[in-house]
C-alpha cells in the first residue's frame, strides 16, 4: 500500500485526509509513477478545499507530479523513465499527484527534460509552465527586452515569481505588483527593477484609455487589475491573461484596441497540445530556466501539511512555489 491525499464526500459532507491506498484503487491507464515530487498551485486549493472542478469522489488532487516510472504498457516509456506530468484532468477528474503512486495515460507523460531535475520540475509545476507560455507568447508577439517596462502582477505567487525571474534573466527591465509590500527584497532578488504596490494597477475608476506604461505584462490577476492593464499599454503591447485571483469579470472597451492596437493573449496549460508544451518544457530546462528556483522561491512540505498551504493559497498567502516531497 501507498500514502495519498484523498478529498472525498460522504452524505453531502466532504473530508480531505491522508490514507493508505493499493494500487486497484488507482485508475486504468498505460504508465505508473513512484511520485518523487508534487507541488502546491491555486487550482489546487480550489479542487480540495471547494469542490471546484472536480468531476467524481473520491479523489487525489495534485494537478502536478514528477517521479519515476515503475511500470508501463507503452514502449515510448520504460521502467527508471524520469518524467513529469501536468494538466490535462490531473486532479481534477482523476486521481493526481498529492499521491506516492500515480497511474496516467501514456499520452499525458512529458519526459523529464534535459537541464531539470526532478525536484526543479516541481519547483517549476504548473506555475512555472504557465509563466514560461506566457512570456513565449509575449515574445511570439514582438516583446523585445530594449521594448520598455514589461509589468507582472500578483508578482509574489507562483506564477508571478518565475515570470519575474525568466523576464529578468532574459533582460527585460521588470516591474513587479504585489499586496506584500514586505517582499519588496524578495521580488529584487528574482530580478524585478521596481516594485510597486497592487493596488496601484487596479481600475478604481473605469477610464477607457490612460498613458502608455508596459511594454508587455504577464498577469495572473484577472478583473480590475486587467481592467487596468488594457488602458495602460504601449502601442501594439500584449498582455498575457493566465489566472484570475483578482476576479473573473472584466469591463474592458474597444478604445485601446482600435487606438493602440494592443493585443489580448490568452494562456492556457490544461490543454495546451503535447507538440508546444514538450518546447515549453525544454526551454524551461535551458534558455528559460530560472536561477532563483532553489533559493528563496521554494518551501517544501509534507502531504500532511498540504491542507493548511491549500488554505493560504485561497487566501494569497503564498510566496513563491510549495513543493510536496512524497
Ligand atoms: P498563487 O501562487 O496563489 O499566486 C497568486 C497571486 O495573486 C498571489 O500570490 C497574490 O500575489 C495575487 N493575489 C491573490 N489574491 C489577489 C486578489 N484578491 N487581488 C489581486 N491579486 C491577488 O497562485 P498560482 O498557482 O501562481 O496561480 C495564479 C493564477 O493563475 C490563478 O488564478 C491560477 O488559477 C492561474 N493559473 C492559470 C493557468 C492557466 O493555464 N491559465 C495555469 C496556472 C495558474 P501578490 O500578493 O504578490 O499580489
Amino acid at each position: 500500500s501507498f500514502r495519498a491525499m484523498v478529498l472525498d464526500k460522504v452524505d453531502n459532507q466532504t473530508k480531505l485526509e491522508v490514507q493508505q491506498l493499493h494500487l486497484e484503487d488507482l485508475p486504468e491507464g498505460e504508465v505508473t509513477i513512484r511520485v518523487a515530487y508534487s507541488s502546491v498551485n491555486y487550482k489546487d486549493g480550489a479542487v480540495a478545499l471547494q469542490q471546484q472542478f472536480v468531476e467524481s469522489y473520491p479523489l487525489v488532487p495534485g494537478i502536478d507530479l514528477a517521479g519515476t516510472v515503475i511500470h508501463s504498457k507503452d514502449d515510448r516509456f520504460k521502467e527508471g523513465d524520469e518524467v513529469i506530468v501536468t494538466s490535462y484532468q490531473l486532479g481534477t477528474g482523476r486521481h493526481g499527484g498529492f499521491s506516492e503512486i500515480a497511474r496516467v495515460p501514456s499520452k499525458w507523460v512529458v519526459p523529464l527534460p534535459k537541464g531539470l531535475t526532478l525536484r526543479e520540475s516541481m519547483i517549476l509545476g504548473t506555475a512555472g509552465f504557465t509563466a514560461a507560455l506566457s512570456v513565449q507568447r509575449l515574445e511570439d508577439n514582438d516583446l523585445e527586452p530594449h521594448d520598455g517596462p514589461v509589468l507582472v502582477a500578483g508578482a509574489t505567487g507562483g506564477v508571478g515569481s518565475i515570470a519575474v525571474n525568466i523576464l529578468a534573466n532574459r533582460g527585460y527591465e521588470v516591474t513587479a505588483s504585489t499586496g506584500k509590500r514586505k517582499e519588496e527584497k524578495y521580488l529584487k532578488g528574482l530580478g524585478a527593477k521596481r516594485v510597486i504596490n497592487r493596488d496601484d494597477i487596479i481600475d478604481h475608476d473605469p477610464t477607457p484609455i490612460r498613458d502608455e506604461k508596459w511594454a508587455g505584462a504577464v498577469d495572473p490577476v484577472g478583473g480590475k487589475t486587467l481592467q487596468y492593464i488594457v488602458t495602460t499599454l504601449k502601442y501594439g503591447a500584449s498582455v498575457a491573461t493566465c489566472g484570475l485571483t483578482g476576479g473573473i469579470e472584466v469591463n474592458t472597451t474597444v478604445v485601446p484596441y482600435i487606438s493602440r492596437g494592443i493585443n489580448w493573449l490568452g494562456i492556457d496549460s490544461v490543454e495546451c497540445p503535447m507538440s508546444r508544451r514538450l518546447k515549453v518544457w525544454e526551454r524551461l530546462g535551458d534558455d528559460f530556466k530560472p536561477t532563483s528556483l532553489d533559493k528563496d522561491m521554494v518551501n517544501e512540505i509534507s502531504l500532511e501539511e498540504l491542507p493548511d498551504v491549500l488554505q493560504d493559497i485561497l487566501d494569497g498567502k503564498v510566496r513563491g512555489r510549495t513543493l510536496v516531497k512524497l
